[in-house]
């Protein structure tokens, strides 16, 4: 898979471009979209979509311009964000001959989705490299992002993490070593609520 990585945005964000001969998707639009297209274009890519992973600020940056460039915007279908693609749980993305399989996977915000292809899953502010998203937001649900991560660390050891921010020792992580290395994959219930609500 070819991805190109855009790092910056409000706070160390991440944004994926996934390449697929002259074709692109672009998973979490974080970063400035006269950038994104810029880089297209140089490049000779057709942006295809945009798939919003979950609706905090930094992660719907420039709807706008894609929307007016006819760019299909996915999101999932309890956002209130711009769509033109409502998406949820079993929903397929297709770029090319590679399905991104959508994860609904609510707690940090009520509209946040992973993607899984094959051995990448991209987790935005759901997982981070040895951390979580937080959970003391409106629009959270701590007792639904302990759910939602239970299900990450039954996913298969050798899938590569790809998260939404740069908060971790690197940029991106594996399941086996998030199961091992990151403290929110090891607390139980009680545990969680008590870290992460004070
Ligand atoms: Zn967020």
């Amino acid at each position: 898979m070819k991805i190109k990585t855009f790092r910056g945005g409000y706070d160390n964000n991440f944004a994926y471009l996934i390449e697929y001969q002259d074709r692109a998707l672009l998973i979490d639009p974080s970063y400035p979209a006269k950038e994104i297209l810029a880089y297209c274009e140089d490049n000779r890519l057709k942006l295809i979509g945009v798939v919003v992973m979950h609706s905090h600020h930094d992660h719907i940056v420039d709807l706008q311009t894609y929307k007016h460039r006819a760019i299909t915007i996915y999101a999932h279908s309890s956002s209130k964000v711009y769509k033109d693609e409502a998406i949820t749980e079993d929903d397929v993305i297709t770029l090319g001959n590679m399905n991104f399989n959508v994860m609904h996977t609510p707690g940090h915000r009520f509209d946040s989705i992973c993607l899984l292809y094959k051995k990448h899953l991209f987790t935005s502010d759901t997982l981070f490299v040895r951390g979580c998203g937080r959970v003391d937001f409106e629009g959270s649900d701590p007792e639904l992002m302990i759910d939602t991560l239970e299900r990450i660390k039954h996913l298969e050891e050798d899938i590569t993490v790809y998260p939404g921010h740069d908060y971790g020792p690197t940029k991106t992580s594996t399941i086996k070593d998030e199961k091992r290395l990151n403290p929110f994959l090891q607390m139980t219930r009680e545990e969680f609520l008590k870290n992460r609500l004070g």
